[in-house]
């Protein structure tokens, strides 16, 4: 949908500069014809800038049209590029690489304006096994069907991100501090009820989960940082846990 809105909008902006620079050309030129053609008979005259109104009445539109096909063939390209640099190409997900410029300037103006906002970063348990058991196509599957969970569950309008192998990151606004612990809950229970069948075996696993929110004069690295802290504690407390940072 708002790729059909996009296009209406840049051909529109299309047809603005055409018009625009269709007219500029037609003044220009009639103007210096008339200018130059000053010993000419009137009828003569009349001639001459009829045809220099025309030329650039007629090429003009040809060449705008051809610089748009052109500008949007560009603007595709560069919303791929885009995409590639940004996304994860396994998952989907944000990369990590978006992930800490998007979180970065998140992180920086929620502290600035007060705003609640929580980290937490997921591990799958005991992945290697899985690679170990199923062979690696089977673990990759095992990371798309954990990325899908983690974004179904996450609230709307957070940052889910696959921050490299089997490490996963989500930021989020919260409002009340008891829905962070809930969040996390569900989303540790989200995953450890995903069960799918890979060639005919049945695969499931289970994530840790460290968890901080903001303080005064936090960054993205400082939050980082306590809830990485809080996933070694949630790894070394057993797995298939979450712990919030102190
Ligand atoms: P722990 O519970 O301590 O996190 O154990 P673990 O086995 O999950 O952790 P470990 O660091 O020992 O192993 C992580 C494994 O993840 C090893 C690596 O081969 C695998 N891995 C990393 N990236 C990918 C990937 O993109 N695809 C697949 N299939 N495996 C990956
Ligand atoms: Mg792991
Ligand atoms: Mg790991």
């Amino acid at each position: 949908m708002s790729r059909n809105i996009s296009t209406r909008k840049f051909w529109f902006g299309q047809a603005r500069n055409m018009a625009t620079v269709s007219i500029c050309s037609i003044l220009l030129s009639v103007v210096s014809v008339y200018l130059a053609t000053k010993g000419f008979t009137p009828s003569d005259r009349l001639v001459v800038l009829w045809l220099s109104a025309l030329l650039p009445a007629t090429v003009c539109p040809f060449a705008m049209t051809y610089a748009g096909f052109q500008n949007q063939r560009l603007h595709r390209l560069h919303q791929q590029v885009h995409h590639l640099a940004n996304s994860d190409d396994l998952t989907g997900l944000a990369n990590r690489r978006c992930f800490h410029r998007e979180a970065a300037l998140n992180v920086s103006d929620a502290v600035h304006e007060g705003r609640r906002t929580a980290l937490m970063v997921a591990d799958i348990d005991w992945f290697k096994q899985v690679n170990d058991t199923h062979g690696h196509e089977a673990g990759d599957e095992t990371l798309c069907h954990v990325a899908n969970t983690l974004t179904r569950i996450a609230p709307e309008g957070a940052l889910v991100a696959r921050l490299g192998g089997e490490e996963f990151a989500i930021l989020w606004e919260y409002d009340d501090a008891a829905d962070v612990g809930h969040l996390a809950e569900a989303l540790r229970r989200g995953v450890e009820a995903t069960r799918f069948y890979y060639h005919g075996e049945t695969i499931s696993v289970t994530i840790s989960l460290g968890l901080s929110i903001t303080r005064t004069g936090d960054t993205l690295s400082t939050l980082l940082k306590r809830a990485d802290a809080a996933l070694y504690e949630a790894k070394s407390h057993g797995r298939n846990r979450s712990e919030l940072a102190a």
